[in-house]
């Protein structure tokens, strides 16, 4: 279990307290930010890009994301296929799954993942893992189990048909407020930001 340490508008005096406590997996969602704290803070950080990614700021995080959680089409898909090509890697990447449904989210229908999945399966230098989630805020935590069951399963059926090139060894699900129900229901990465570095002041 990989515990990522959400950092976004965070400075990186808190990111270089947190490595001291061992942590060395960051999650960002802001491309710009993604590649300045990078540039200024030690290369043994893996850094996962976690958050909606535009095209033209795909750029910024091939060659310095470990991982992109967040690939919910295919032209961000190949998108990221070319930047990759372009800088000679294979780039780890999760499908992005809109696990509730929510009109406001962005991720692949649960139904349309294995079809979706197939499609990049094509993709030489893009390496599928596994799947990521953003489960909907809840006050209680337990509301969110079917959903990171769903998930599991999802993955489950998906792994099953042994697709050449990809891979289904990774569920990034759980937050802050429900990272335990995710862990129990099979979850092999949580984004913690808020119960690590506290509230964030986005007036800033
Ligand atoms: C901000 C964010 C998190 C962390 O949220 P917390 O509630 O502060 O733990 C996790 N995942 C994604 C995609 C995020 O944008």
């Amino acid at each position: 279990m990989t515990l990522i340490a959400v950092s976004k508008t965070k400075p990186v005096s808190m990111i270089g307290e947190a490595m001291g406590e061992g942590i060395l997996d960051f999650g960002e969602n802001k491309p710009q930010e993604l590649r300045d704290k990078y540039e200024v803070l030690p290369k043994d950080i893996r850094w996962h890009m976690i958050g909606n990614l535009q095209r033209n700021k795909v750029k910024y995080v091939v060659g310095r994301a470990v991982m992109i959680h967040s690939v919910g089409s295919l032209e961000l898909a190949e998108t990221i296929e070319k930047e990759a090509a372009k800088k000679g890697l294979r780039m780890p990447c999760l499908v992005e799954v809109n696990i509730a449904g929510e009109e406001t989210k962005s991720g692949i229908a649960p139904e349309e993942t294995e079809e979706f999945m197939r499609k990049l399966a094509g993709f030489e230098h893009l390496s599928v893992k596994g799947l990521m989630t953003i489960a909907p805020y809840v006050d209680d935590p337990e509301m969110n189990r079917v959903h990171f069951r769903s998930m599991r399963n999802l993955a489950v059926d998906i792994a099953r048909k042994n697709i050449d090139n990809i891979m289904v060894n990774e569920l990034s699900m759980g937050m802050t407020g429900d990272f335990e129900v995710a862990i129990e229901e099979g979850a092999t990465m949580i984004r913690v930001g808020t119960g690590i570095f506290g509230e964030r002041d986005y007036s800033l």
